[in-house]
């Protein structure tokens, strides 16, 4: 393909991208096919001759869009977004088209430079402490996924526990690491991966808004050193997935300092919110933390993958996960001034996604992306309301942000079957959870593009599926 034909077909791609948005609403959202039915139209084995464009658009429009579950329809209310924006879409088709790989600082300076200062602007948008800053002792890099942020916390913090010697010597099996009943299940996988063992977990008890119990923290960790384990990793979530609790961030972050023992916050969803100073309270004591996560893929109108990873010491990362094999060795990287952010996370290679996240800011400013985030939590209370003023649903958690955990009178096997039922119409998408052993039907509101008009939509729809299940009973 040569440039003038890529301007043609890029052109024509923008194209389809714009019209798939304004007619996203008229597509089902949860996609409708059966398990094998997109495969079984694609053919076996790969073209010997090459194919035009237009063929493949074709393609995508017959065989592939039936397969699309529309992440980004302002109908979509399932699990958490993963919402998106124009700006930056474009500053990720940028990213495509300059093709850089910033592993370290010398394959393209602007890549880890915008990186840096992107992620030092946000340090203060979401109010964290200073110490995250680059200027300071810690710094932020960005990674995929808050999984791997978590499994970054945690290789870091049993380095650092084992004076930097469990890379060198492997784990003995008696490391311990804190989470909460509610906390993700990213950070069992992280404990796997890291050779602490999932026996090795603690899975602490909440209290009745799901957040961890500090007094039941301490207990574990007392009774744990008696009996000759060595605690190092606990991690607080702003934001839980099942409910959006938040961990009294203050007292565990005391409980951490203490002792000693790393404090990684997972505020992978909720993270956002902190744009707002009005929710900043739910952070108190995050100058505790020695990392921190939040997700600008889920909320922050960024498309995957993003999230934002800081650390108060980025020596513990760097001492980590240093590699130099004779042929990374460099001018720059032996002179120390700069940073090589293969140094700060699991992967060597890597894209950069700092571009759509500098176009996201730079287009919203703060005060658009506060904007957003407000409506979304302004919505979530409005249904909130409409749920607790009907006589057939609980609401089953006050929602601090824009997660609203309801439930239809009639029991779990209700429950499950009016949300497939409203499912099914391809109006909306919502999923479920558990809490205390309940169903619990989620609307989570934060699609970049819902507004008051989708949601009366969405809770109508409810209201009518319930009462027809009723009556069919
Ligand atoms: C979504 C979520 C995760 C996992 O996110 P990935 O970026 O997909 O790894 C972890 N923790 C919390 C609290 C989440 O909401």
């Amino acid at each position: 393909m040569t440039p003038s034909q890529f301007r043609e077909e890029g052109k024509k791609m923008i194209d389809w991208i714009a019209d798939y948005y304004e007619g996203i609403e008229n597509m089902p959202v949860l996609s409708q096919v059966k398990p094998g039915e997109i495969k079984n139209r694609l053919p076996g084995s790969a073209p010997q001759q090459g194919e035009t464009m237009e063929q493949m658009i074709d393609d995508v429009n017959k065989i592939i869009m039936p397969g699309i579950t529309h992440w980004q329809s302002p109908d979509f209310y399932a699990y958490f977004p993963s919402n998106n924006s124009f700006p930056s879409i474009l500053g990720d088709l940028l990213s495509s088209g300059l093709g850089v790989q910033g592993m370290i600082w010398a394959t393209s300076p602007a890549c880890t430079e915008l990186e840096t200062r992107v992620m030092d602007w946000l340090v203060d948008m979401l109010g964290l402490p200073g110490k995250f800053k680059s200027t300071s002792m810690g710094g932020g890099v960005i990674q995929d996924t808050a999984s791997s942020s978590a499994l970054t916390a945690i290789v870091a913090a049993r380095e650092k526990t084992t004076a930097f010697k469990s890379n060198e010597n492997g784990v003995a099996g008696k490391l311990v690491a804190y989470v909460s009943t509610q906390t993700h299940s990213s950070l069992e996988k992280a404990a796997k991966i890291a050779g602490i063992g999932k026996n090795n977990l603690r899975a602490i008890d909440v209290d009745g808004n799901f957040a961890m119990k500090p007094d039941a923290l301490k207990a574990q960790i007392e009774k744990d050193k008696k009996d000759g384990f060595t605690p190092f990793f606990v991690c607080a979530t702003i934001g839980t997935t099942s409910s959006n609790a938040v961990d009294p961030i203050e007292e565990i972050g005391k409980i951490c300092e203490e002792g000693n023992y790393w404090l990684h916050i997972d505020a992978a969803m909720s993270g956002t919110a902190m744009l707002c100073p009005e929710f900043r309270h739910h952070q108190k004591g995050v100058e505790l933390a020695d990392s921190y996560c939040f997700n600008p893929h889920k909320w922050m109108f960024t498309n995957f993958d993003c999230d934002c990873f800081w650390v108060a010491d980025r020596n513990h990362l760097i001492n980590t996960f240093s590699i130099l094999p004779e042929y990374l060795k460099n001018k720059a990287t032996e002179s120390g001034a700069v940073f090589d952010y293969r140094d700060w996370h699991i992967q060597l290679g890597r894209r950069f996604r700092s571009l759509k996240l500098w176009f996201v800011i730079r287009h919203y400013g703060v005060e658009g992306l506060q904007f957003h985030v407000r409506e979304h939590v302004r919505l979530a209370r409005d249904f909130a309301r409409w749920v607790d003023e009907s006589t057939d649903f609980d609401l089953v958690v006050e929602p601090l942000f824009n997660l609203v955990c309801f439930s239809h009178k009639a029991g779990d096997t209700f429950n499950i079957k009016l949300m497939d039922t409203v499912n099914r119409t391809g109006e909306i998408y919502f999923t479920h959870t558990r809490l205390n052993g309940k169903v619990v039907l989620r609307m989570s509101i934060g699609q970049s593009n819902t507004n008051e008009k989708h949601l009366q939509k969405a809770w109508k729809l409810i209201l009518t599926k319930a009462r027809e299940l009723i009556l069919r009973r």
